[in-house]
């Protein structure tokens, strides 16, 4: 498969339902998630047709409150290397969520051993999904890679609020406000490594755990690498977030017998 073709199944999965085509799914909002498996697609007749099911029968759904989960540190795990590298990206309102794109010659990837998995977004969520003692974090970075097979791991970093944060607030500046609006004509370059937290990216410690999609249509099969320090931004920079979009974070899900596997 090549990038075009995973740039599409990306863009399938991540951003047409800010669409209004006739053939979109249906929209959705953070605000009804607990009836997102209710959901009914009304341009199929027959049958009934329930295209966000997996987020109500699904068994292993993200995020997790971190404080319930057993931690196995004994497994060997593999080398976790973020190759990010400098793109002119693409700033996108998503109707959920404040979102980079990289673009289509972006070669920054997501190395699980001798895997590599391109980095084809990034986004925010406010607060953070992943919590730890039912608390979140005042928000929760995502970057999300897809590889030639379709599958698709999701490197999260928490957000606290502390020292302002430089390539967040340029993020911010570029990203238009109307649902569904791209700015693709910024020609602002920026390094997606730039904010990820104090670690050796080329060596990453991590926790990792099986999981889904944590908007409709809640997927599993997502592989979740989650990083144990976090970054910041300033208290004006959050208030700017939440004027983009605000509670955009789903509940924690049932573990169901998970486990988080843990490099520390
Ligand atoms: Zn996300």
């Amino acid at each position: 498969m090549n990038t075009k073709i995973i740039r599409n199944l990306a863009s399938a999965i991540f951003t047409c339902y800010a669409t209004l085509a006739v053939s979109a799914p249906p929209h959705w909002s953070h605000d009804e998630q607990a009836t997102w498996w209710a959901i009914q697609d009304t341009t199929q007749n027959v049958p009934l047709n329930y295209p966000y099911a997996d987020c109500g029968v699904g068994k292993h759904q993200s995020p997790i409150d971190l404080a319930t989960v057993n931690i196995n540190d004994s497994k060997p795990l593999n080398k976790l290397a973020a190759l990010y590298d400098t793109d002119t990206p693409v700033f996108f309102n998503s109707g959920h969520g404040v979102q980079v794109n990289t673009s289509e010659n972006y070669t920054g990837a997501l190395m699980i051993g001798e895997e590599s998995f391109p980095l084809i977004q990034f986004h925010f969520h406010e607060p953070s999904e992943h919590v730890v003692g039912g608390k979140n974090f005042p928000a929760e970075l995502h970057y999300v890679h897809i590889n030639e097979d379709g599958r698709i791991i999701v490197l999260a970093v928490a957000i606290d609020v502390g020292e302002e944060n430089a390539i967040f607030e340029t993020i911010l500046n570029n990203t238009p406000h109307e649902e569904g609006g791209q700015n693709s004509s910024s020609g602002i370059q920026i390094n997606p490594a730039q904010l990820l937290p104090d670690l050796d990216a080329a060596n990453l410690d991590y926790y990792t755990i099986a999981g889904s999609l944590t908007t409709p249509p809640c997927s599993e099969g997502v592989q979740w690498y989650l990083l144990p320090k976090v970054i910041t931004i300033s208290a004006a920079q959050l208030e700017q977030l939440k004027g983009f979009y605000t509670n955009n974070a789903r509940a924690p899900q049932g573990l169901n017998g998970r486990s988080l596997l843990s490099t520390q």
